[in-house]
């Protein structure tokens, strides 16, 4: 293992006790041929989705405060947070109050993903991600097609650039239907609906 692999999951270790959650430890997975993708909607103080891709054996991962959209003229804020660990794909349940992202979890959609490229793979997934524009393909049970992933030039106050914007592309795939009316877990028969859509 690379001291560069595994240092990618500092952040997630430092920000939990284990002793106290279920939330997977943290690990590097080998590399494999097939590289997977996972949505999870996550009920914590605020509602969001976060979207991860598997990329050198960790979860790259990004929270989209209102989901993934199949409308390709909508750009859905994503913003970069810390690598996950590649167990965290299977990951549902709720987070115990006072621990970091308490509240539930769901899967929301998962599937495999490719780069639209597809030349080199990994590598170059890894090299678009470092340039800051992703072009995949994803084969979930609801997301489906090609989208991409463009980093903004905004700056935090740290003078990092996290934002980054998710867009479906023009295929097949697109609609305008709201796919987050979907609040069904594809790995349970668990529903996670929105606070503010009850009732
Ligand atoms: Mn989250």
């Amino acid at each position: 293992m690379l001291q560069s692999e595994r240092m990618t999951l500092t952040e997630y270790r430092r920000k939990r006790n284990f002793s106290r959650i279920s939330e997977p430890r943290p690990a590097v997975h080998q590399d494999d041929k097939t590289l997977i993708f996972v949505v999870q909607k996550h009920l914590a103080s605020h509602l969001h989705y976060d979207f991860r891709l598997e990329m050198e054996g960790v979860l790259k991962s990004w929270a989209v405060p209102k989901g993934p959209s199949l409308d390709p003229s909508v750009k859905r804020l994503a913003m970069e947070v810390e690598d996950h660990p590649y167990d965290y794909k299977e990951f549902e349940g709720t987070i115990p109050e006072g621990n970091y992202g308490a509240g539930k979890v769901i899967v929301w959609d998962t599937g495999i993903y490719a780069s639209e490229k597809m030349r080199d793979g990994s590598k170059e997934l890894l090299r678009d991600l470092h340039r800051g524009k992703l072009s995949i393909v994803l084969l979930g049970r609801k997301l489906k097609g090609a989208f991409s992933l463009v980093r903004t030039p905004r700056e935090d106050k740290e003078g990092n650039r996290r934002q980054w914007l998710l867009i479906k592309k023009d295929d097949q795939y697109a609609s305008d239907a709201d796919i987050t009316k979907d609040d069904s877990s594809v790995l349970s028969d668990t529903h996670l609906p929105d606070p503010d859509r009850r009732g």
